[in-house]
């Protein structure tokens, strides 16, 4: 048995940054416990990759102040750790009389959140920023950034291992119990015992907190976002990034165009129910993790709401039709061919939803005598990764 004082699970950007933020806090020996043999595997290496300055969120909530605060924190890591990040901008369109009204919304946001923003009122003023995007008006970003999520994650490890925190990859942790002087949690690789505990287990979060009682009236539902890649010879039909403007009743940011430090641009991703935690495949399936969905009555009132079924039909069409992806791809660059996209990778994020049907929004952790359970790390929480670490550090600290 491996003793620590602290285990952290899941070795995604949010663990690694409480890991990371601990050390810098306490002397604790604090272990990180991940499932897999390479890091990145789940939703941190599989994103848009995309640092949001905050102006999409309201002000004060904690997705504002996690956001703003980590687009600047996360551009000086990355220039500390050579981690590939490029502040391009980002040009949010709206094709719409009601889009174009929603973009006040969001420059009052980037206003009050200390975002900078400017207004583009007609389709010349788009085209400065973006030839070939399209739209009657639009709220440009300077601060937007694209980043190298699987750089930075594997940067964040490195750093934790130097301050001399323990990363066990390869290690699954399978249950979790009480014990008089902490937890104890039994993997793939033999057991662990500490006194603090950490979940931040992303897509298995939920079933882990479930184990101790934590969290009950929550599940998480996987949605997996699909994305093509331009093919190289039309990648100038993006220059820096191009987003729909986003409908305020859903979570998801809608198929967007970004380029990547790679220099590749890629359009997506799309938001369908994932028949598996793990099922990156639109043909994979996890019998026992899709029934868990189906029968989840959160997950039934969710789909009882007449707007979230009409999405979910579109979001589906978008995912085994390449054509009706082509069609919301050309909604921003009417130019793009449906022989421009190649398919590329997917992600599934790890949606929180309640037991009477909402889309929980914000991120979501709960606190034990003991342990801190981070069941909502929701998008953007890439950008948010280091202060909301440092927040959960802090708020681990305290408990010891
Ligand atoms: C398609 C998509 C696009 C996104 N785009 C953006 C974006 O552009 N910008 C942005 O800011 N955010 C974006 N996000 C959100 C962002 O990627 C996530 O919020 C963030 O990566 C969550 O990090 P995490 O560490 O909580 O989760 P993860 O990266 O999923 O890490 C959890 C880790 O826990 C491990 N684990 C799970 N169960 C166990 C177990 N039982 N034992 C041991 N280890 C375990 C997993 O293997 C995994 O490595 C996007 C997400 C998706 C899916």
């Amino acid at each position: 048995m491996k003793h620590h004082d602290v285990a952290i699970v899941g070795g995604g950007c949010v663990g690694l940054s409480v890991a990371k933020h601990l050390a810098e806090r306490t002397d604790l020996d604090t272990a990180v416990i991940e499932k897999e043999h390479h890091l990145a595997a789940h939703q941190s290496g599989r994103n848009s990759g995309v640092l949001h300055p905050g102006f999409n969120y309201p002000p004060e909530s904690k997705k504002a102040r996690f956001a703003t605060e980590g687009t600047r924190r996360m551009k000086e890591y990355c220039d500390d750790h050579d981690v590939p990040c490029e502040e391009l901008g980002v040009v949010v369109v709206a094709k719409t009389d009601r889009e174009e009204a929603h973009l006040e919304t969001l420059a009052e946001q980037a206003e009050a959140n200390g975002v900078e923003y400017e207004l583009l009122h007609s389709q010349e003023a788009i085209r400065e920023h973006e030839p070939h995007a399209e739209g009657q008006a639009a709220l440009y970003a300077p601060e937007a950034a694209s980043v190298d999520s699987q750089q930075y994650v594997y940067a964040l490890a490195r750093e934790i291992q130097n301050a001399g925190v323990s990363l066990y990859t390869g290690y699954a942790v399978e249950e979790i119990d009480h014990t008089a002087s902490g937890y104890r949690l039994s993997t793939s690789n033999g057991d662990f015992a500490a006194s603090y505990l950490v979940n931040a287990a992303g897509l298995h979060a939920d079933t882990l907190a479930h184990q101790l009682g934590v969290g009950e009236q929550y599940q998480v539902v996987p949605f997996r976002g699909e994305y093509y890649e331009v093919r190289p010879e039309r990648a100038h039909l993006c220059e820096t990034m191009i987003y729909p403007t986003p409908d305020p009743e859903l979570p998801f940011l809608g198929v967007h165009y970004t380029r990547r430090t790679d220099g590749k641009v890629i359009v997506g991703p799309n938001a369908v129910l994932a028949f598996g935690r793990e099922a990156y495949d639109n043909t994979d399936l996890d019998p026992s993790d899709l029934a868990e969905t189906l029968t989840y009555e959160g997950f039934r009132k969710l789909l009882a709401s007449k707007t979230m079924l009409s999405v979910a039909w579109s979001e589906l069409n978008k995912s085994y039709r390449k054509a009706k992806f082509t069609e919301a791809s050309q909604r921003l660059v009417p130019e793009i061919e449906a022989e421009d996209l190649q398919q590329s990778y997917a992600g599934i994020r790890a949606q929180l939803v309640s037991d009477d049907g909402e889309l929980v929004k914000d991120p979501l952790f709960v606190e034990r005598e003991n342990a801190v359970h981070i069941l909502n790390a929701v998008s953007p929480g890439l950008t948010s990764s280091l202060p909301f670490g440092d927040h959960i550090a802090e708020t681990l600290a305290a408990k010891v």
